[in-house]
């Protein structure tokens, strides 16, 4: 054990998971600055194939950790989601997404992390992962590292998760997008722009939506348009045809040049979503962020990185206090706790949208505004709704049903 480096925690993985462990671990405990390590397989700002859309619960996370969101950004307060039985047209309250470029936003995220004290490693990529009653011995591409604890945040593929825990492949969906310049046409109202979802590639076989977002791209307005499929190998109705992602992609934004034929100019990238089959812990190492596993429905995954994040600092404060069974805590929290929760209702919702039966629940989705209120709000985790218990649900719901509550 003498060629390497030692520190009390490691992080596989410095992208929003990872940051998150370490701003909210070094927030709880300063004496730990210098001794968290982070080894990121890349250099920030580096790319990262993603729409950058920040849900409400990611900003409030922001904001418990005091971090100013003070990269080039567009607001979204107009909503329009698309199914085959029509279409909704939603106007927020207040902001429903904050879309930002990811090699900016993660980069402010290192870098605040590192104000804070954390040491980070960068183009170390981890290979492989050895754990012992003691601690974990992780081999990089830059050496060994010993610490006392070890956080996988490496992502959908994370090499952690390949190393201790079950390798699995059936709970990763597939996402593509590509950017499209905004034609000086369309500049007056871009400030305007309304995020789009589009579940018409449902009926097609594709097991989620194709989305357009407002951007920023070196000062330039954008579009960011994707598509999210679930399941890639398997299609909504078994046996039965399944389209292209690019062609679902195409169908839905037909207005925009998107080359349905060629793959040139698209970034394709696996999205790991949650199911509690799987463990999160194991010995002295936790899963975090898309590592652990995302939103199923959505493929959201920014705002589950911070709750991740928020308690795995927690458990890893308790541990290092004395607290035995802390890291056991942060495997329940996973499995029952409040995050798990949502992530468990954001499953049943995708067995239900994006099965055989979709257009019935996509025409009960469309037929009380209040209830698509009450519904954005939760997923946004608006004023903590995403943790407020059923029957606290059930009677807002029932309320703007009965009441038919005029949309915010
Ligand atoms: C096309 C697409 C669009 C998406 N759009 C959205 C969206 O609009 N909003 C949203 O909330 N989510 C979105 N997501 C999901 C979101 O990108 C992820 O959930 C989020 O990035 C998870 O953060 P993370 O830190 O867990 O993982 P990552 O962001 O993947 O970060 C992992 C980090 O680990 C590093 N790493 C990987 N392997 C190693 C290794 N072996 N050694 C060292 N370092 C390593 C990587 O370089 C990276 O920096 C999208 C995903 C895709 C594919």
């Amino acid at each position: 054990m003498a060629d390497h480096l030692s520190c009390r925690v490691l992080i596989a993985g410095a992208g929003p998971a990872g940051c998150a462990v370490a701003l909210y671990l070094l927030q709880r405990r300063p004496d730990l600055k210098g001794h968290v390590v982070a080894l990121e397989r890349g250099r920030h700002p580096r790319m990262k194939v993603c729409a950058g859309g920040l849900i409400p619960k990611t900003i409030q996370a922001l904001a418990e950790l005091d971090l100013p969101l003070d990269v080039p950004a567009v607001s979204v307060r107009r909503g329009i989601a698309r199914t085959e039985v029509g279409e909704v047209d939603y106007l927020g309250s207040g902001v429903l997404c904050t879309v930002v470029r990811r090699d900016q936003f993660d980069a402010r995220l290192a870098r605040a992390a590192s104000e804070a004290g954390l040491r980070l490693v960068e183009n170390c990529r981890v290979v492989d992962v050895e754990t012992s009653d003691s601690g974990v011995l992780v081999h990089t591409t830059d050496g060994d590292f010993a610490a006392e604890i070890l956080v996988g945040a490496d992502g959908s593929g994370s090499r952690v998760r390949d190393s201790l825990f079950r390798r699995d492949q059936q709970w990763v969906g597939r996402a593509l997008m590509l950017d499209v310049p905004v034609s000086s046409r369309c500049l007056d109202n871009f400030a305007q722009t309304p995020y789009i979802f589009d579940f018409t590639c449902v009926a097609a076989g594709i097991s989620g939506y194709s989305w357009s977002f407002p951007c920023l791209i070196e000062g330039r307005p954008h579009l960011n348009v994707g598509i999210y499929d679930q399941h890639p190998g398997r299609a909504v109705v078994p046996g039965e045809h399944k389209a292209d992602l690019l062609d679902g992609l195409a169908a839905a934004f037909p207005q925009l040049p998107i080359p349905s034929t060629h793959r040139r100019g698209y970034k394709a990238f696996p999205i790991r979503w949650y199911a509690p089959e799987q463990s999160f812990v194991r010995g002295r190492v936790l899963l975090a962020g898309d590592a652990a596993g995302v939103d199923p429905l959505m493929g959201e995954g920014i705002s589950y990185a911070f709750e991740h994040g928020k308690l795995a600092a927690q458990a890893i404060d308790d541990f290092l206090s004395g607290k035995p069974t802390a890291l056991a805590d942060y495997d329940r929290a996973l499995h029952h706790g409040a995050v798990a929760r949502k992530l468990r209702r954001l499953s049943f919702a995708a067995r239900r949208f994006y099965g055989p039966r979709h257009k019935l629940y996509f025409r009960l989705a469309s037929l009380s505004r209040g209830t698509q209120r009450i519904g954005i709000d939760w997923y946004n985790g608006v004023d903590n709704l995403d943790e407020a218990p059923v029957s606290s649900l059930l009677a807002r719901w029932a309320k703007a049903v009965l009441l038919r509550t005029p949309m915010g």
